[in-house]
């Protein structure tokens, strides 16, 4: 076998085609014939004897021409043949060997080639006497096609390294945007695209584009509809010679842009399509192997860009979001609140912002007899029926266990704020289904209205006050922050409050303030409100000591001796002006004792006061709250002759509508933080309205806590009958008020 390979390859012949040959010249032969570069032999004056294939084409040479006559050196662009006898043969007799490397070669048609030529002779002992010569020309197009290859290589994994960088750090739709831009100019086409599916649509979303044709358009067709759909479904690359041919989807979009080719790849998530990248061409594009490459690659950029972006999101969305909801929770809660603060601070128009606080009473209950995991279903089941509950834009979130936070940026006066609560109250109306046990849930819900200056942690405190404060009032109650409540350490007060002691030691005592009619300037009637100097504390604002007693079941007790208190020293003025009514305000606590009537008509009778000259002072919430008992002690202290007066209305429940249920009652006291907030919003039309509802209603109305002039205009425009505050008249000791009757 090695023999016969060395004959052969030593016998200095060309294996013919078909020829039965031994292997090494099979090798030789194959080589010959599948080298780019011509390679031919000629005799010793140029004439061809045998030339490959790829040295036909390079000349022009059909398979059918015969070489027998040609001269190789007729096909070099100058005067070929004097080239050869002149300078190539003389060296070669020299040498043995001849190289240029920039010479141009004529094919039989077309423009002249740039070559390099590489000549020798066959048999080399001996160079004088002549032989065979062999030539090896190169086409230098090959050279530059090759290198501009090489270099479009390089090109593009420089791309591709640049995008892998950017999808550590920049935007999403950023890198999409950069990558189409970057893809466009590397293969040098007008149109780029990525496409992702809409969910629950056929179609694509086109999330980036680079297009130089005006492409007009977002969404396009998915699935064989077109390029980027067909690339999606198959999860395959697609390459499009010409779309006019192409029949695996339908091209009509493309063709509508003027484009020619096209090439699409697959954008894989986990291994599944989950997008496009597609591109086209305005002219006719053969798009190789290598492009499929580099648009995979990029592909593959994005793909895992996404991956680590969702990972992040995930890792953010856990970080600010509630496990057991998907609410928002406690810091991105306080976040939404602070920018809210900050939006409305600068779009500086009428807008309030609320924060309500809710709390599940007994929710301990529920958790300890169905077992924590149906505690969490309740809690689950919960969040749909609040967020039917807000607005667009409100936020819900979770701040733990059963508490949950609203904040609401976009309300124009409190009572919106209580018409949400109201809302969110409606949330347990029906019962939870829990393992075909229906569960019944109530919650206490805390309001606050950001004020200049608020702070986001400091209104989720205020809001946590108001909800504790209305847990003390009963299930299911809400209240309204005021300042007062967080003022005094609360408990240090509790434990040690005895107002027995308080009020046998006179500590406590009424002050009086007038209120006065408007459209006489006089003063109608005088309201009695309690105050508490305490020995080591100091004055004692009553919204606390009020509370203390109620919570400590002392109210009764307080409320007795205020009300016989306030009838007997009352009895000095009714002297000097008969018709100055009285006014008490009493706690629900007392409204819901049944001995509560009893001990009005025991005070009336002992002391002499007249029962039509007494008006007692209830909050809203308590006629709403209280049910039978309430309503039924309102009726027969109206039957005593006794008058009631809705206190404080605007900041419990009030909303328009449950006004009409106040059909008792004989006037409505609007609060004077809503007085002081509506002049500060210019809101006399809502004053006017509850003037008018009112008014229509058989009510008098009067304004509480008028301490400028502009209120009180604001209050007298608005029609309100009466009025009281600061600016008509402080509290003061009885003695006084009875000096102020006598000027
Ligand atoms: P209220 O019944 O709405 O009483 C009016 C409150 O407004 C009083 O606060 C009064 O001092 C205050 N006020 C009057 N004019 C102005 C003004 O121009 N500007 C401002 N900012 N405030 C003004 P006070 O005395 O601190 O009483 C607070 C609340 O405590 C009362 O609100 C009432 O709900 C309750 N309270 C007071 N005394 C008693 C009582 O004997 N029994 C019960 N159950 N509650 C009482
Ligand atoms: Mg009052
Ligand atoms: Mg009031």
């Amino acid at each position: 076998m090695h023999e016969k390979r060395n004959d052969s390859a030593s016998s200095g012949t060309v294996p013919l085609e078909g020829a039965e040959v031994p292997t090494k010249l099979e090798w030789l032969h194959a080589l010959i014939e599948r080298s780019r570069d011509l390679m031919a032999v000629t005799d010793p004056e140029g004439r061809i004897l045998f030339i490959n294939r790829a040295g036909r084409s390079l000349l022009g040479l059909d398979a059918e021409v015969e070489i027998g006559d040609l001269w190789l050196s007729d096909f070099f662009e100058a005067d070929g043949r004097s080239l050869f006898s002149q300078i190539i043969k003389p060296t070669l007799s020299q040498n043995g060997l001849w190289e240029s490397d920039s010479y141009m070669v004529k094919p039989r048609q077309g423009e002249a080639i740039p070559a390099a030529l590489n000549v020798a002779l066959l048999a080399c002992e001996d160079f004088r006497s002549p032989c065979d010569i062999i030539w090896t020309i190169r086409d230098h197009r090959i050279r530059r096609e090759l290198s501009r290859q090489i270099e479009q290589r390089v090109r593009e994994h420089r791309v591709v390294a640049e995008l892998a960088r950017q999808a550590q750090s920049i935007r999403w739709l950023d890198l999409l945007r950069n990558a189409v831009g970057a893809v466009a100019n590397t293969l040098d086409v007008e149109l780029v695209v990525v496409a992702q599916p809409i969910e629950g649509s056929d179609k694509l979303h086109l999330v980036a584009r680079h297009d130089l044709v005006a492409l007009n358009m977002n969404v396009i067709n998915g699935g064989a509809k077109s390029q980027a759909g067909y690339a999606m479904v198959s999860g395959q690359p697609v390459i499009t010679l010409d779309i006019d041919l192409e029949t695996r989807f339908d091209t009509s979009g493309a063709r509508r842009c003027g484009m020619t080719s096209g090439m699409a790849v697959p954008i894989l998530e986990n291994g599944q399509p989950h997008g496009a990248l597609s591109l086209h061409s305005l002219t006719r594009r053969k798009f190789t192997e290598d492009d499929v490459i580099f648009l995979e690659a990029v592909a593959s950029v994005l793909s895992s860009a996404q991956k680590r972006i969702a990972v992040e999101r995930e890792l953010r969305h856990m970080s600010l979001h509630d496990p057991l909801t998907g609410l928002a929770n406690r810091a991105l809660a306080l976040d939404r609140i602070q920018h809210g603060l900050t939006t409305l601070k600068s779009k500086n128009d009428n807008d309030l912002m609320a924060v309500l606080l809710l709390d599940l009473d007994n929710f301990k209950s529920v958790n300890d007899s169905l077992g924590h995991d149906n505690g969490d279903r309740v809690l689950v089941d919960l969040v749909p029926r609040l967020h039917s509950a807000v607005h667009d834009g409100d936020t819900v979130s979770r701040l733990g266990g059963d508490e949950f936070l609203i904040a609401c940026d976009h309300i124009r006066s409190p009572f919106q704020a209580i018409d949400l609560a109201n809302r969110l109250r409606q949330s347990w109306n029906e019962p939870f289904l829990v393992d075909e046990r229906s569960v019944f849930l109530s919650g206490s819900i805390g309001i606050t209205i950001a004020r200049s200056g608020s702070q986001a942690t400091e209104l989720v405190r205020e809001a946590d006050t108001a909800m504790y404060r209305a847990k003390n009032t009963g299930l299911g109650g809400m209240e309204m922050y005021e300042p007062t409540m967080g003022e005094a350490s609360w408990d240090r007060f509790r434990v040690a409050t005895d107002l027995h002691t308080a009020i046998e030691q006179n500590q406590l005592w009424l002050a009086y303030q007038p209120i006065f009619e408007l459209s006489t300037g006089k003063i109608a009637s005088i309201e009695a409100l309690c105050r508490w100097d305490h020995p080591v504390e100091g004055p004692i604002a009553p919204n606390v000591f009020i509370k203390l007693a109620e919570d400590t079941g002392q109210i009764g007790y307080l409320g007795f001796w205020v009300l016989e208190t306030a009838c007997r020293e009352a009895r000095i003025w009714q002297k000097i002006n008969p018709e100055i009514k009285l006014r008490v305000n009493v706690s629900a606590l007392q409204i819901k004792d049944e001995a509560f009537v009893g001990d009005v008509k025991g005070i009336l009778q002992r002391t002499g006061f007249p029962a039509r000259m007494l008006g007692l002072e209830v909050t809203e919430g308590v006629i709403l709250k209280s049910g039978d008992i309430a309503g039924s002690t309102i009726t027969q202290l109206r039957e005593l002759g006794v008058e009631i007066l809705i206190d404080d209305y605007g900041t419990g429940y009030s909303s328009l509508s449950y006004l009409v249920r106040f059909s008792e009652m004989s006037a409505l006291k609007i609060d004077s933080d809503f007085i002081r907030l509506a002049v500060e919003k210019r809101y006399e039309a809502i004053i006017c309205s509850i003037v008018n509802l009112g008014h229509t209603l058989g009510m008098e109305v009067v304004a509480e806590g008028v301490e400028t002039q502009e209120q009180l205009e604001c209050v007298r425009n608005s029609g309100c009958d009466y009025a009281q505050g600061n600016l008509l008249g402080r509290p003061v000791k009885v003695q006084e008020i009875r000096q102020q009757l006598q000027i």
